[in-house]
């Protein structure tokens, strides 16, 4: 009996993982019968940025490396913010993540395009591991009692975008009509494009920074991983990942010259707020310890 009830468990999650990705991405596709405003557009870059910063900065280099420590506010507001853009529960993103830095690109990493590139882009997602992925002790440890309760609520907080939108929309249509909005097209490029763009940055973080043909081995690590200057644009600095995977616990990924890494402006800017602390910076030591140098 509880086997039963855990596979249909696991195939309802699976259904829902895969039925949203494929609602996003068509959904993104009705911006050709909305068309799009500045409005509109404006409300969707702001809205990528806060989903990126979430996922990126508070999911990657926060709960997962602790490259940096910060106000629990802070914490809750960035787990919300990743939640935003369908980064999943905390604690299981994390579980994940610590297990494609343990096993890079060998048998255990989760999401390597080693094992097929299909896989490390999407197809991981139809894996039970995916959903059944044990949580380490530490990472519970780790996380406050708070981000736990959020990790409950991660479909709520994704999908209630939609009908906040589209009353938004409604909103400025009538009150603000010279702002050339309405609901329909904020939800299409407020919610689907806005969100499919974050997403995919995400995605091609885990596929092409580990793909050999792709990028640049600045430093000597074990795995395949590259840095790639087109990531690193589309994920405000994510795509520095041959950097990342040298020095983990650094919360600058961008550790050469002319790397751009907005997510590390920004734990820059919580630091100067007094939001944020001993935020770790292995620039320094990387400049030293490149391959050619
Ligand atoms: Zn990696
Ligand atoms: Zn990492």
């Amino acid at each position: 009996m509880v086997k039963i009830s855990k596979n249909l468990r696991f195939e309802f999650q699976r259904f829902s993982m895969v039925s949203g990705l494929v609602v996003f991405h068509v959904g993104a596709l009705f911006v050709f019968l909305t068309g799009v405003s500045w409005t509109a557009v404006t409300i969707g870059l702001v809205l990528f940025v806060v989903r990126t910063l979430g996922g990126l900065v508070g999911y990657h280099r926060f709960f997962s490396h602790q490259s940096f420590e910060a106000k629990r506010w802070v914490q809750f507001a960035l787990a919300f913010c990743g939640m935003l853009g369908a980064n999943g529960p905390v604690r299981r993103w994390v579980a994940h993540h610590y297990l494609h830095h343990q096993y890079s690109d060998v048998e255990g990493d989760v999401h390597s395009p080693a094992h097929g590139h299909f896989h490390s882009y999407m197809g991981w997602y139809l894996d039970r591991s995916f959903y059944e992925v044990p949580v380490p002790e530490f990472v519970e440890k780790r996380i406050t009692p708070e981000i736990k309760w959020l990790d409950g609520f991660f479909e709520l907080i994704l999908l209630a975008q939609i009908p906040a939108l589209y009353f938004l929309g409604s909103f400025l249509e009538v009150r603000f009509p010279e702002l050339q909005t309405d609901g329909a097209m904020l939800v299409v490029v407020g919610f689907f494009l806005s969100l499919v763009l974050s997403m995919q940055g995400i995605f091609m973080v885990n596929l092409i920074c580990h793909i050999p043909r792709f990028g640049t081995r600045d430093f000597e690590t074990k795995d395949r991983s590259r840095n790639n200057w087109f990531v690193a644009i589309l994920t405000l600095g994510e795509g520095w990942h041959n950097g990342h995977h040298r020095f983990p616990n650094s919360a600058r990924h961008g550790l050469l010259p002319g790397q751009w890494d907005p997510n590390f402006w920004f734990i820059k800017l919580l630091e100067r707020l007094g939001l944020a602390w001993n935020v770790k910076d292995a620039r320094e030591v990387a400049v030293r310890s490149t391959r050619k140098g």
